[in-house]
């Protein structure tokens, strides 16, 4: 999921580009509204997080004048206002959530989850490894013809799996991406869902798509068509 982060503070912005990436995100930081317009006539954004106060200007007035004429993806306003009438302007001027500074990444990786759960427009609605295919707003996966029956957790780790097919997804990464910031993680809850989604792409006709890493973590393969 690919997240524009807008945010002139150039330490907080490598913070939070380091942590979502861990979360299984694609950051990518400008840092201004102008150059924020450009990187967004040029990619599909998932949903873009806003600092309010801008070099080259307030990132309030930016989205109340912009909100209702681009098609802009989920905006979720990250500042150090932290009064009640600025998270009210901050809503009403479009934003889909606001949190304040200082942040703690789990949260800021849990909420933008929340709001990519939400319909909307998407850049990528279906994603792709091989014939697995994952429909993103739907929350559904099918091999071919084979629909397959997911739980939202297992949903969720094979969404993370085919974005990252072919590489090694760290158990700490996964954990991140399918619980929320204020579930409790049992040790072997990861495994549990590993092993039942193991078991459903077994029975789609892909025995030997998820491989365990040890002591890495797990990998999806590419399925071959
Ligand atoms: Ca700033």
């Amino acid at each position: 999921m690919r997240v524009l982060i807008v945010e002139d503070n150039p330490r907080l912005a490598g913070l939070i580009e380091h942590g979502i990436a861990q979360c299984g995100f694609s950051p990518d930081i400008v840092d201004g509204l102008h150059e924020a317009e450009a990187a967004l006539s040029g990619a599909n954004y998932d949903a873009i997080i806003l600092d309010l106060g801008l070099p080259d200007g307030d990132g309030l007035a930016w989205l109340r004048q912009e909100r209702p004429k681009l098609p802009l993806p989920p905006v979720l306003i990250l500042t150090a206002r932290d009064a009640l009438g600025d998270r009210v302007a901050g809503l009403d001027a479009g934003a889909d959530d606001y949190l304040v500074k200082p942040i703690e990444i789990d949260e800021l990786a849990a909420r933008l989850r929340a709001l990519l759960r939400r319909p909307g427009p998407r850049s990528q609605p279906v994603i792709r490894a091989g014939k697995l295919a994952f429909d993103v707003a739907a929350r559904t996966a099918r091999s071919g013809d084979h629909a397959l029956e997911l739980t939202r957790r297992e949903a969720d780790l094979l969404e993370l799996l085919i974005r990252r097919a072919g590489a090694v997804v760290r158990r700490s990464t996964i954990e991140e991406a399918i619980y929320r910031f204020d579930e409790a993680v049992t040790p072997n809850a990861v495994e549990a869902i590993i092993s039942r989604l193991r078991h459903k792409l077994n029975d789609a006709g892909h025995p030997d798509a998820l491989i365990t890493i040890r002591g890495m973590g797990y990998l999806l393969r590419d399925p071959k068509e």
